[in-house]
């Protein structure tokens, strides 16, 4: 087996530059969408000041669960990983914006699975307080990859490379968002969300064993769906289907609940009865103007906020 050394040298930037030097900045796409586990994570400042971030413990959880999948160790336990986004988004919180946060374990040491090593980085970006607007919404020709070749259920950045070629599909075509199929043509769910349609008012959406992220957004979704009275089921979708559903949505932590307008070019009323009701007392919730047993919610101490 041949083994890495250390050279003297790399070549980079159009020169020879020594080993160390040879760094990409964790932000840039090579590095962002390289192997790692990551989460997405969407905070609100909520009417009494307090800042608000969304089923964090359940998001650590689930980053354990890719690290597991993907054999990267992640030594970090949950009250470091709570401490390291307070200290983060604390930093950079202004009040006339939201936050959304990507915690990322890179792997930075090992080959081919072996001596491999992780670190936890953590960036965070300002997001409008608004409520997103409908978009178009097409039906790629990639397809989202079978369990046996890149579970969807670890959410690795290297999945995102089929959301990528099909977000690049989707701007030639002049859809803002794609979904993806899987192997036997029916609905996976889109580039960097789950989708939900609604067909005789029922709220229906695939199980994750058609190619979907576990997601947490769509839990809540679920659960909001009941305490509304609304059907929710999990079922395969076909493509079909979706192209005569009554009402679609798209959802996500970042994406939260994102109406669509068109399918596949195909007109649909993006002000649907069944999802807005859903998608209001979604945005009532995570703002803390409505409480709800399903949501969890937790608060940066105030102290810990720079620009407070
Ligand atoms: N599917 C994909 C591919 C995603 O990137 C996301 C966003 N994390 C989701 C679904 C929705 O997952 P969640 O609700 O947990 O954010």
């Amino acid at each position: 087996m041949i083994k890495l050394q250390k050279p003297e040298y790399a070549y980079m930037q159009g020169k020879l530059i020594p080993w160390d030097d040879a760094v990409l900045h964790v932000g840039c796409e090579a590095a962002t969408r390289g192997l790692n586990v990551f989460e997405g994570i969407k905070g609100y400042w909520q009417k009494d000041d307090r800042f608000g971030i969304v089923f964090l413990e359940r998001h650590y959880r689930r980053l354990l669960r890719s690290a597991k999948l993907l054999h990267i160790p992640c030594p970090w336990t949950y009250g470091e990983f709570e401490n390291a986004v307070f200290e983060l988004m604390g930093a950079l919180l202004t009040k006339e914006k939201d936050m959304w946060i990507r915690t990322t374990l890179y792997v930075i040491e090992g080959h081919w699975g072996e001596g491999t090593k992780a670190d936890l980085v953590m960036t965070a970006y300002h997001q409008e307080k608004k409520e997103p607007e409908p978009i178009n919404l097409g039906i790629s020709t990639w397809q989202r990859s079978i369990d046996s070749v890149l579970p969807a259920r670890i959410k690795t950045s290297t999945n995102y490379q089929v959301g990528r070629l099909a977000r690049i599909e989707g701007r030639s075509r002049g859809f803002e968002d794609m979904v993806l199929l899987n192997t036997w043509g029916r609905v996976a769910e889109a580039t960097g969300a789950c989708v939900v349609m609604v067909r005789d008012g029922v709220i229906c959406t695939p199980p994750a064993t058609e190619g979907a992220l576990e997601s947490i957004t769509l839990d809540f979704v679920g659960a909001l769906a009941k305490s509304s009275d609304i059907g929710f089921v999990r079922r395969p979708i076909d493509r079909t289907e979706l192209l005569i559903a009554d009402e679609i949505s798209i959802c996500g932590s970042l994406a939260e609940l994102v109406p669509i307008k068109s399918i596949d070019n195909m007109p649909i009323d993006p002000d649907g009865t069944v999802l807005k009701q859903i998608r209001d007392k979604y945005f009532r919730v995570v703002r803390g103007d409505e409480k709800d047993p399903c949501f969890e919610v937790t608060f940066i101490p105030p102290s810990r906020i720079k620009n407070l």
